[in-house]
């Protein structure tokens, strides 16, 4: 069974912009899988505890034959493979990988929630899924346009191609 998916990428620290570039390099590469998609970049303030440097922030859309529970597993094997530790919840991070959305379906188990919990409240994932797919909807029908406009932009910045900081 063949699923489009959505994943969002986060990074800061140790050169986030690098690190999404590798990121995407990397989900390109996922076996069983075709990458369809790649958002624009955002800078967004880390809304994590403490004083930590920005994200870098954006999202894929990736058509796969993997599982949920697998695909999240080759995404936390990525997120190993760049140094990333969980000392403390939402602390910085050389990369977060996660899986936004799995077709229409909803998961509800400690390890894999689907949709991801934070997707519909947090700008920095909603302005680049919406950038991916104007039209997107979650699984309960709600818009994705609909729930960016109500949560508002504060805090993210769209990065141009000229203008890579
Ligand atoms: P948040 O999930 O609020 O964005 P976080 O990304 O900092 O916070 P992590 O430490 O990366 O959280 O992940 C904590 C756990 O979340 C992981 O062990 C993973 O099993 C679980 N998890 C549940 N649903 C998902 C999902 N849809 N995508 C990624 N991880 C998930
Ligand atoms: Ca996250
Ligand atoms: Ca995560």
């Amino acid at each position: 069974m063949i699923e489009i998916c959505h994943i969002g990428l986060g990074a800061n620290l140790g050169d986030p912009l690098a690190q999404i570039d590798w990121a995407i390099t990397a989900l390109a590469d996922l076996p069983a899988s075709h990458l369809e998609a790649v958002a624009p970049r955002y800078r967004s303030r880390a809304m994590g505890p403490g004083r930590q440097p920005d994200y870098i922030n954006t999202a894929v859309r990736l058509r796969t034959a993997l599982q949920p529970l697998s695909l999240l597993r080759q995404l936390q094997r990525l997120e190993d493979l760049r140094g990333r530790t969980r000392e403390v919840r939402w602390g910085p991070r050389t990369l977060d990988l996660d899986l936004l959305l799995y077709g229409d379906h909803c998961v509800s188990t400690p390890e894999l929630t689907l949709p991801h919990p934070g997707l519909g409240v947090r700008n920095f994932v909603l302005a680049p899924l919406l950038d991916l797919d104007p039209h997107l909807c979650l699984p309960d029908g709600r818009r994705v346009a609909s729930l960016l406009a109500r949560v508002g932009c504060a805090g993210i910045v769209r990065l141009s191609d000229r203008e890579p900081q």
